[in-house]
């Protein structure tokens, strides 16, 4: 016997929540499930050290939580990874969401039968069998980590970590640590690291531009401030193209001068963080060469200033535009600045292989106690990928065989009443307010098939799916923006460097969350063109 709901979530992380939230609002039997034995996704399992927002707390939580923010309080200008779990936890009491949460449940198979339009869907923990008219695969976009092959690893004799499954305290006191990778969760933990261990060895396959986040307590007044401004906080982040509570400018950066230039850049330095020198006072640093190169410029003025070791100071230089997720974190060239912290930049010096002892490059090799993976995720659809579920015309991965497509980035031909949450061509931005826009246009959707449903009368369901047209539509506006952005230029998650045997078209939507939220908007008020409900 199985169990039959409304609509199954997959996946307990800030996506998950918020479509049960919204789903259970439209009266519908809903359970959300996910093979963690605590609810968090990406906040549950990231709990290395200094796992840490950098988008300002008071916009990285739900927007339509008013109230909570006046009974929720946070204490720094980031959320911590404890902070952020808190408040999910927090939001599902509130609410009384735990009911309908099913933990440590993996998910085993999703399959769609089209002679009872229904999805059957199993679980391998349980082995339990449920069915469901809708279904939400919230699986995260930052999920099914990244792990790059290197030859020997296997060898090596101490404990190798990936900093997106460390869902416990792991002990690196006095150790020789080598980390990979250095985006933003290897910024943070090599920071928050290098004083516990005895020797710390950064492996760069490309050095980042890393700039400080101005990290801070955050006041009662200010607080109290937030609380009274929230309308107008939130039409800053509706107009600024990552979702952030700064003002976005169109100026170009080269007609102001450059005095101006370095006096504006200074003081992002000091009080600001990195998304403000890409999306802040000057609208073209993803647009023009000159201008991004300008900028770059002031960046290595900057590492100079806290690197005097002049081989240090090459490893750490970048030799790419800034183009890809900035990474912001202060204490990061003060950290590479001491002398138990060194730096290996493929670049100069390949890594060749690991052994029993550690790493070995071309240059040296060196030894260690613990090897750490920093190296991300296969973002955007890797975890869908592994979900793989079967819909009208064979599997996702069939259907993505030459590249991970979507309309809107949340749905897909050929997969009736199923949705992502953050599926491929989402907007690359602050993360939950892009969530809730998916969710709440999902649930219109839902409640405008239910009402079709009621209409009918004939208790048949209803069907929603994407039109080919409309998603192809989709896809050529994803690329001709890709197109013209600087961004395609480096390779990285955002644009489906990290997916395995991909060939994505366009990995993600580069438009900017203010004009994907429009966009959105306008389809749902244009009675959700490009999608078909039929039964
Ligand atoms: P990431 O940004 O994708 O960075 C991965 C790092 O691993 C890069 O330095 C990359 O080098 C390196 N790498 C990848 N493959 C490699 C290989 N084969 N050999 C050596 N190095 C390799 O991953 P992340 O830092 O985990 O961040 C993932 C996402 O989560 C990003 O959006 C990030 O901003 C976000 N995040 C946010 C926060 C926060 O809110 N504060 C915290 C952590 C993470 P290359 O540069 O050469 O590709």
């Amino acid at each position: 016997m199985s169990r039959t709901f409304d609509a199954i979530i997959v996946g307990c992380g800030f996506g998950g929540v918020y479509n049960l939230y919204k789903l259970k609002q439209l009266g519908l039997s809903v359970r959300a499930f996910d093979k963690a034995p605590e609810v968090g996704g990406t906040w549950y399992w990231n709990q290395y050290p200094g796992a840490t927002t950098d988008t300002t707390s008071e916009i990285y939580r739900y927007r339509e939580d008013k109230e909570l923010l006046k009974t929720y309080p946070w204490s720094t200008r980031y959320l911590s990874q404890k902070e952020n779990l808190e408040y999910l936890q927090h939001f599902i009491e509130i609410h009384d969401l735990r009911q309908h949460i099913q933990l440590s449940a993996e998910l085993k198979s999703a399959s769609f039968d089209a002679a009872t339009s229904t999805w059957t869907v199993t679980f391998n923990s349980t082995g339990e069998t449920y069915k469901t008219t809708y279904l939400i695969l919230a699986t995260g976009h930052l999920h099914t980590p990244h792990k790059p092959t290197i030859k020997g690893i296997e060898k090596f004799a101490g404990p190798v970590y990936h900093t997106g499954e460390w869902p416990e305290h792991r002990d690196l006191k006095g150790k020789k640590v080598g980390v990979i990778g250095t985006g933003s969760s290897g910024a943070q933990l090599m920071v928050n690291i290098a004083d516990d261990v005895s020797h710390l060895v950064s492996f760069q396959r490309s050095s980042q531009h890393v700039v400080p986040h101005n990290n801070g307590p955050i006041s009662a007044e200010e607080r109290e401030w937030v609380n009274s401004n929230w309308d107008e906080i939130w039409e800053t982040v509706d107009n600024h193209p990552i979702a952030q509570n700064l003002v976005y400018k169109s100026t170009p950066t080269m007609s102001v001068s450059a005095e101006e230039r370095e006096r504006i850049w200074e003081e992002i330095w000091n009080g600001t963080n990195g998304v403000a020198f890409m999306y802040g006072p000057f609208g073209d640093i993803l647009t023009s060469e000159e201008a991004n190169r300008e900028l770059c410029k002031f960046f290595e003025k900057k590492i100079a200033q806290y690197i005097s070791d002049p081989d240090k100071r090459k490893k750490l230089t970048p030799t790419e535009l800034y183009v890809k997720r900035p990474v912001t974190m202060s204490g990061y060239y003060e950290t590479f600045a001491k002398k138990h912290v060194d730096i290996v930049n493929y670049q100069f010096t390949p890594l060749i292989e690991a052994n029993e002892k550690g790493l070995l490059t071309t240059e040296k090799q060196w030894d260690l106690d613990v090897i750490i993976f920093a190296t991300g995720y296969e973002a955007m659809d890797g975890s869908l990928k592994v979900v793989n579920p079967t819909g009208t015309h064979g599997t996702l991965n069939e259907t993505w065989a030459k590249g991970s497509t979507s309309y809107l980035g949340l749905s897909e031909v050929g997969f009736p009443n199923m949705f992502f949450s953050i599926g491929p061509q989402s907007p690359i931005s602050n993360i939950p307010p892009v969530i809730e826009v998916q969710a709440n246009f999902i649930a219109g959707l839902i409640a405008k098939a239910e009402a079709k449903k009621q209409e009918n009368g004939d208790g048949k369901t209803v069907l929603i799916e994407a039109d080919e047209q409309a998603k192809d539509g989709w896809l050529k506006k994803c690329l001709e923006i890709e197109d013209a952005s600087l961004i395609k230029t480096v390779k990285s998650f955002i644009t489906g460097d990290f997916v395995k045997g991909s060939n994505v078209p366009v990995h993600s939507w580069l438009g900017g969350f203010h004009t994907y939220q429009r966009f959105i908007k306008d389809v749902s008020e244009n009675d959700y063109v490009g999608f078909k409900l039929t039964n």
